[in-house]
């Protein structure tokens, strides 16, 4: 099928749930992804944060195939090798204990949610349910995830969301310390907002936060499913800002590709969790702890965090030259291979230009291009992206 037939077939039976871009991709391979046509870009769209390795790494390829020709599924009520060793990789490479499988970053939030709601009743009391996030927020789609995410847009037309959640301004700590209230039983924050527009915490804001919970004995949650996982330049988020949170959520990069998600725990926290109290059918199938198992062995052992930063911080400097030829791009940010660039336009006919000329990237916020290559892209790569992305800037 062509790009018009895919299009054409997709509107008529998909659910119209998603502002689509013109474009059908067939193919990826790397940095690279081919469309129905058999025209090339580089990808710096990276499946939102999910193609931290590239497009069809031979590893995870590799690990699906086998795996899928042993044993694709089995329940819960099983135990299986892979998922084992996959706990056992996420707990040796974080602060946390215990590990909690699901399929996607909004159900590892509500499985924080949860957990963190149980926590605070048995040894808070009753009253301590409200989580307090940060506006500008994001942590998924579920009636809970949507609530948790501190950005009316999401919200509106869904109501009534669940109650206890309660939004302070990021990078606020005065702002935070006013909202503890009587209810409060944790805090929960994005290291890096993502989705709110590349927004990274200030280092003493975090060291801020993490104090304030222990004196108030509040948890304190890290949604790290966009900006964990070697995105900033270490294995998980909250390493590059020495801050330790008690729970950790995960999902996108987590399996090379493949769905899944995951929620951490520190051991105190995680004990209050009793058999029954949570499950998913699908959460850490053979399948998808197997592709995860080789896609994380990958980053730990070919040092891709390290390679994010190195070339990361290289992008950040071109990007940063930019900024100086373009008088309305106001801000470039961001750490490792999560890059912002705010404009004082609109975002959406730079993306379209970008397109045009073999680059794929994406605007969040409406007004902030956005960068997440695989963390495996070479200077050469960056710099390809950058003439494009500077061709796309000057044109008319
Ligand atoms: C993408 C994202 C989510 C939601 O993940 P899904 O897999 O789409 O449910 C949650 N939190 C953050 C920070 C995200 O970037």
């Amino acid at each position: 099928m062509n790009t018009k037939e895919i299009m054409a077939l997709s509107d008529q039976y998909v659910m119209h749930t998603y502002g689509r871009i013109g474009l059908a991709l067939v193919q990826g391979q790397g940095a690279e992804l081919r469309d129905a046509e058999g025209k090339t870009y580089l990808d710096f769209v990276g499946g939102l944060a999910v193609n931290s390795l590239g497009h069809c790494h031979p590893a995870v390829v590799r690990a699906i195939r086998d795996q899928a020709e042993t044993l694709m599924h089995v329940s819960n009520l099983y135990y299986t090798e892979p998922q084992a060793k996959l706990a056992e990789l996420l707990v040796q490479n974080s602060c946390c204990q215990r590990v909690f499988f699901c399929n996607s970053g909004a159900e590892a939030n509500e499985a924080a949610i949860k957990l963190t709601r149980k926590y605070a009743k048995k040894f808070g009391g009753p009253e301590k349910y409200e989580i307090i996030t940060a506006e500008k927020s994001f942590h998924g789609r579920t009636l809970a995830a949507i609530t948790a995410t501190g950005q009316t847009k999401y919200q509106q037309g869904f109501e009534p969301l669940p109650q206890g959640f309660k939004y302070v301004p990021f990078n606020d700590l005065a702002a935070l310390q006013k909202a503890v209230g009587p209810h409060t039983c944790a805090v929960l924050l994005e290291p890096v907002q993502g989705e709110g527009g590349v927004i990274p915490a200030e280092r003493d804001y975090l060291a801020g936060v993490r104090e304030l919970c222990d004196q108030q004995g509040l948890l304190l949650i890290f949604d790290e499913v966009q900006c964990g996982l070697g995105r900033i330049g270490k294995f998980m988020a909250y390493q590059h800002y020495g801050v330790e949170p008690d729970l950790i959520t995960l999902a996108k990069a987590l399996a090379g590709g493949f769905p899944m998600g995951a929620m951490l725990a520190k051991q105190a926290v995680a004990d209050v969790f009793a058999p029954g109290d949570h499950a998913a059918t699908f959460g850490g199938n053979p399948l998808a702890c197997a592709a995860a198992l080789a896609a994380m062995g990958v980053m730990l052992q070919e040092a891709v965090p390290e390679n994010c930063a190195q070339v990361g911080a290289y992008l950040k400097e071109q990007l940063l030259v930019l900024q100086q030829k373009y008088s309305f791009i106001r801000e470039v940010r961001g750490l490792g291979l999560l890059l912002g660039m705010e404009l004082a336009v609109e975002g959406a006919p730079y993306v379209r230009r970008c397109q045009e000329r073999g680059l794929l990237i994406n605007c969040a916020a409406g007004n902030v291009l956005r960068l997440l290559p695989p963390l495996i892209i070479t200077k050469e790569e960056a710099d390809r992206a950058v003439a494009i992305l500077d061709a796309a800037l000057g044109a008319e």
